[in-house]
């Protein structure tokens, strides 16, 4: 790998990747409709192997941004289950559908040898235990649906006979630390333990997640763009399935106070347990996950502390006088 296209580079996994990637000495072209929010990545901006390009890939032409590139990192999407429900659905198929049909178009005209794609656990729906990549996927989501659709289009477009294209797919189970989106559960118990502004939880706290450092899901995305396949399907996940009680619990004693919550209905789409089996992930990409929920989120506190009040009021909030 010498030249990367990564798209979402400016989103929470995709910042990430792209800083591994070129302190790993990779060129990285990062694409994205819409600029980092929580402000400039410094390391990223300052450093002469990285190109960024603003575009859209529902309806921008992607020919000369991808020219030149052996790798295509395609985690652009509209993530989040509970807003796929509704008037926004048209929005979540151009962002996860449509747009990744165009990138894999490009990707077949540019003769392209490697996509690796970000799916999600949402694809496997309500499970109960650990899911495997052989299993039925019945997602229950219309977040999880076009997560399957844009997965399977990646296949689809692996198998074509005309193309040296092959994909990796790479199912991601809530990934957290730095730059977090503000919709995920544990960056919102973290800014309610630190704001002491009460965290609405959803349901009652039963629901388990497979929680994964994002540092794992980066060593397991770079890992994926050297495997010598056609087509995989592969978890990542954090190797723990913790309920949100427990994992409540364990906010409360890495920052040392409670955490102010507020009840609510659980959330349509909202699954009960995910957890993934990661043998696959072990035998073809040697993944072991290796930060445990305790350090991820003293690391994602640290990081939440460090930021000025208004990149916090991207969790909505006005913190004037609040904070701790
Ligand atoms: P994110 O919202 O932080 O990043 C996504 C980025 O994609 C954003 O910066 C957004 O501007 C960009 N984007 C969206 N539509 C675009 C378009 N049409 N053109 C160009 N850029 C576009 O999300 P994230 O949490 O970093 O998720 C990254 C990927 O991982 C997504 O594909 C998501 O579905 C998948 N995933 C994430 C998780 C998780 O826990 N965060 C879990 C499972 C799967």
């Amino acid at each position: 790998m010498k030249r990367a296209l990564v798209t979402g580079w400016a989103g929470f996994i995709g910042s990430h990747l792209t800083e591994a990637l070129v302190a790993q000495g990779i060129e990285v072209v990062g694409v994205d409709c819409a600029p980092p929010r929580f402000g400039e990545i410094t390391s990223l901006t300052s450093n002469s192997l990285f190109h960024a390009v603003a575009l859209d890939l529902s309806c921008d032409r992607l020919d000369e941004v991808m020219s030149g590139c052996d790798v295509v990192f395609h985690l652009a999407a509209r993530p989040g289950v509970r807003a796929s429900w509704g008037g926004d659905f048209d929005a979540y198929v151009t962002a996860n559908i449509t747009s990744t049909q165009r990138l894999l178009e490009c990707c077949w005209r540019q003769r392209i040898p490697r996509v690796v794609l970000a799916s999600s656990s949402s694809v496997y729906g309500a499970t109960i235990g650990p899911s495997c990549e052989d299993d039925d996927c019945r997602p229950i989501s219309p977040y999880g649906v076009t997560k399957l659709a844009s997965e399977q289009l990646a296949l689809a477009y692996a198998r074509r006979t005309d193309s040296p294209l092959s994909v990796v797919a790479l199912r991601y189970f809530t990934a957290y630390g730095p730059r977090q989106r503000p919709d995920m559960v544990l960056g919102r118990l973290l800014f309610g333990a630190l704001s002491g502004m009460p965290v609405t939880l959803f349901g009652d706290g039963t629901q388990r997640r497979d929680f994964t450092y994002v540092s794992d899901v980066v060593a397991a995305t770079i890992a994926a763009a050297e495997l010598d396949c056609r087509e995989e399907v592969i978890n990542v996940g954090g190797g723990a399935s913790v309920s949100l009680i427990e994992a409540i619990g364990v906010v409360s004693r890495v920052l040392g106070v409670p955490i102010p919550l507020d009840a609510a209905e659980a959330q349509p789409g909202d699954v009960p347990v995910t957890s993934a089996d990661l043998q696959t992930a072990h035998e073809l990409l040697g993944y072991e996950p290796t930060v445990s929920l305790a350090d991820g989120l003293a690391r994602q506190a640290d990081w939440l502390r460090s930021l000025d009040p208004v990149r916090l009021n991207v969790y909505g909030l006005d913190l004037a006088g609040s904070r701790r």
